[in-house]
C-alpha cells in the first residue's frame, strides 16, 4: 500500500495547498457538503478514519463534528481523473451543514419539476418511490424535525423500530389470510416504510440490499427451495 506521503504527492494541490473534497452520504448517496483539505487534513482523515478539513475562513485544521458531534466516519476516499478533487464517502452522523440541515445544498437555482418526476414514475420507474423514501428518511434521521413520526421512531431507537416492524409484518400476514388485497397493499406499505427506517438506523442502504440480491441472482444455488 502507498504511504501517506506518496498519496499526498499524487494530489494536485491548488496554489494555497488545498484540494476540494466532495462529501457524500454512503447510505443515501446524497452529496451533503463540500469543503477543502490540505495535506495535513488528508493525513489526519486517513489516519483517524473521520473527516478533517482546512477551514479557509478560520485558517485552521477542523475535525468535522468536533463541536456539533456530527462526525463523518469515512467509508472510502477517491481522487478524480486529474487529481484535483476528492470524493469522500461517509456514514454521516446527524446534519452535515452547520445550519442544522442534513445537506448544505438546500438553495435551489433550478429544481426538478414535480410533473417531470410524476411522468417518470408512470413510465415504469416505479421503484423511484423507494429511492425518494430513502432520501426523506435520511433527511429525517439527520435533522430530527419535531413532530415527525420518523423522528419519533429514531428518538425511541432500535427496539421501538423493531417492535413496529414486527407488528407490521404480522398485519401483512393477517391481511393476506383475510384475502383483503386493499388491506394487504396498505399493510405492505407500512411494512416497507418501517423496514427502510430499520435499515437507516443500522446504516444499510437499499443499494447494499440490491447488490446482495444481484449477487444471488447471478450465482445459481442447488437448493433455492430451502432458503
Ligand atoms: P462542526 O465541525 O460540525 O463541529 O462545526 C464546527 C464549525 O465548523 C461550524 O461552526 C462552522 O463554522 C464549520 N462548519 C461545520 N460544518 C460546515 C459545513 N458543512 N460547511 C461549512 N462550514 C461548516
Ligand atoms: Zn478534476
Ligand atoms: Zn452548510
Ligand atoms: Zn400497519
Amino acid at each position: 500500500a502507498a504511504s501517506i506521503e506518496e498519496l499526498q504527492q499524487r494530489i494536485k494541490w491548488d496554489k494555497d495547498g488545498l484540494v476540494a473534497a466532495i462529501v457524500q452520504d454512503a447510505v443515501s448517496k446524497e452529496v451533503v457538503m463540500l469543503a477543502y483539505m490540505n495535506a495535513e487534513s488528508l493525513k489526519l482523515s486517513v489516519e483517524s478514519g473521520e473527516t478533517w478539513f482546512w477551514s479557509r475562513s478560520r485558517s485552521e485544521l477542523w475535525h468535522k463534528g468536533a463541536t456539533s458531534g456530527h462526525t463523518q466516519p469515512i467509508r472510502s476516499i477517491h481522487y478524480d481523473c486529474d487529481a484535483d478533487t476528492l470524493l469522500v464517502r461517509v456514514d454521516q452522523n446527524g446534519a452535515a451543514c452547520h445550519t442544522g440541515r442534513y445537506s448544505c445544498f438546500f438553495n435551489p437555482i433550478i429544481e426538478e419539476a414535480a410533473a417531470v418526476q410524476g411522468a417518470q414514475d408512470v413510465q415504469g420507474d416505479r421503484f423511484r418511490m423507494l429511492n425518494e423514501l430513502e432520501a426523506v428518511i435520511s433527511k429525517r434521521y439527520a435533522e430530527r424535525p419535531e413532530g415527525a413520526y420518523t423522528t419519533y421512531l429514531f428518538e425511541k431507537g432500535l427496539d421501538k423500530i423493531l417492535k413496529k416492524f414486527g407488528e407490521e409484518s404480522i398485519e401483512v400476514v393477517i391481511a393476506a389470510k383475510n384475502g383483503d388485497n386493499e388491506e394487504l397493499r396498505s399493510e405492505t406499505s407500512d411494512l416497507l416504510f418501517h423496514l427502510m427506517v430499520l435499515l437507516r438506523e443500522r446504516g444499510i442502504s437499499l443499494d447494499d440490499v440490491m447488490a446482495e440480491l444481484g449477487a444471488r441472482h447471478n450465482k445459481p444455488t442447488t437448493n433455492k427451495m430451502n432458503r
